[in-house]
């Protein structure tokens, strides 16, 4: 058989099901066989994959497209996550009126994007809510994203004044309208953490540590119960997004049930890689915070039985600048797109003995059936040929001059991970290799996900 591309001989990673030998033949942009290693296979090109896992590419389903440069985010942003294997993002597009934004957004990045690209809805208004229904039927979007954090004065501080439970309660019941609809949520109770900070800032903290201090990881928890208990009432699946703390999920485990809606998990790789003892200053501050070893370990269990069902980067490519002078004005978020597949090799598969099919799971198949992305995370014939090829044992030494992010610095600066992406493939076309982006890129070439419901 001939094929435009064969994957010759790789350790193919089926996730959540296993790893075999074998080669794909890839036609038309779509994965068109799966071969037997003693099956011959020809191609117009032929990578040779021997001692290489062959892995869905990675959808981050987590990223800020936009905060650090606008516009040109797409194309600094995606060609940093096609770097890292990465061969789709969800971003969250928040604007006062989502019908007459999200056109010109969308264009933007089908004008600028190397990878595929697809939208959660930011709810920062009772009317987002109330025209979900229609706005996901126009757009294909199926996800929301509440931000209980920016209820009250933290919210009117971004010019959000309508941020409370009734808009949360609001976006579940339009989830619920929705096929496939699912709501977000930042989990973090901002109502109580002054009691917190007050005393952390009048001791004159500025370690990393008083970030999580004041703002503790069961302020969290307590959002992650209302959340849920909502969505039961509502009949609408949640996601609990980036969730930080170990308690947020037993309670989420003690929570689940049969007959009641989904309650989903996402944790992202700084949760698990990270904590409020790393030695990062004012560049570690995120919302929410990094937390504990602990914490981490909790997560990382949650991981490894699919509790935590998929893994992002909440990528924000600000400059260094913002990330300071203290870690009271610092901005919170930071880069990390290009390092989740390194880091979950390295410190998930290497150091935690968890099986590479359940992070593929993670980071691809999982992320797919959660936001309805067509003939994405698989590695089946039909599906489109989105893939990473990654050596195990290579290395990737993190140095953020090493991509073309808006960013100028990374979290994981001076970071080994044991594990390097080798190639990533869009649909069928070599986008980045061996650390460097195809010759034969060009500016675009990334498709928006429209999403049926
Ligand atoms: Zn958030």
């Amino acid at each position: 058989m001939t094929f435009d591309l064969v994957l010759k001989n790789g350790e193919i990673v089926f996730p959540g099901v296993g790893v075999k030998r074998g080669s794909i033949g890839i036609t038309g942009g779509k994965i068109a066989a799966i071969l037997d290693p003693s099956e011959a296979a020809e191609g117009a090109r032929v990578i040779d994959c021997t001692d290489r896992w062959i892995m869905p590419g990675a959808i981050d389903p987590h990223t800020h497209v936009g905060f650090g440069a606008k516009e040109e985010d797409w194309t600094t942003e995606s060609r940093t996550a096609a770097l890292g294997g990465v061969t789709g993002l969800m971003t969250f597009w928040r604007s006062d009126d989502l019908a007459a934004s999200t056109p010109g957004w969308q264009a933007d990045g089908e004008a600028r994007s190397v990878i595929d690209f697809g939208f959660h809805f930011g709810v920062t208004a009772r009317r987002h809510a109330e025209d979900f229904p229609a706005l996901a039927k126009r757009f294909g979007v199926t996800s929301l994203k509440v931000y209980l954090m920016y209820k009250g004065a933290t919210g009117r501080a971004k010019g959000f004044d309508e941020v409370d439970d009734a808009l949360l309660f609001a976006a579940l019941k339009a989830g619920a309208q929705v096929k496939g609809g699912v709501v977000g949520v930042h989990c973090e109770n901002t109502e109580v953490i002054p009691v917190f900070r007050d005393p952390v800032k009048a001791a004159s903290r500025m370690d990393l540590g008083a970030w999580d201090d004041q703002s503790p990881g069961f302020l969290e928890t307590e959002n992650v119960f209302r959340v849920a208990f909502f969505g039961e009432k509502a009949g609408c699946p949640v996601n609990i997004v980036h969730m930080s703390a170990g308690e947020s999920l037993d309670l989420v485990e003690r929570m689940r049930g049969p007959d009641r809606p989904a309650i989903n998990v996402e944790t992202c790789i700084h949760y698990l890689c990270l904590t409020r003892e790393s030695p990062l200053g004012d560049i570690g501050k995120v919302n929410p915070p990094l937390r504990s070893q602990a914490d981490a370990d909790r997560l990382w269990e949650g991981v490894r039985t699919g509790s935590v069902s998929t893994i992002g980067s909440d990528h924000v490519a600000r400059k260094l600048a913002t990330k300071g002078p203290d870690i009271w004005s610092a901005s919170a978020g930071f880069p990390g797109i290009a390092q989740i597949l390194p880091a979950l090799v390295s410190e998930g598969f290497h150091k935690r003995g968890i099986a590479i099919e359940t992070l593929a799971a993670a980071t691809s198949a999982n992320v797919a059936k959660l936001y309805n992305l067509p003939n994405k995370g698989q590695i089946a014939p039909g599906f489109d040929a989105d893939l990473a090829v990654i050596d195990p044992d290579g290395k990737t030494a993190v140095t953020h001059a090493d991509y073309p992010s808006h960013s100028d610095y990374s979290p994981y600066e001076g970071m080994t991970f044991r594990g390097s992406v080798t190639h990533t493939v869009l649909r069928g076309r070599v986008i980045a290799e061996a650390g460097a982006l195809a010759p034969d890129l060009g500016t675009a070439g990334g498709h928006y996900m429209f999403r049926a419901n």
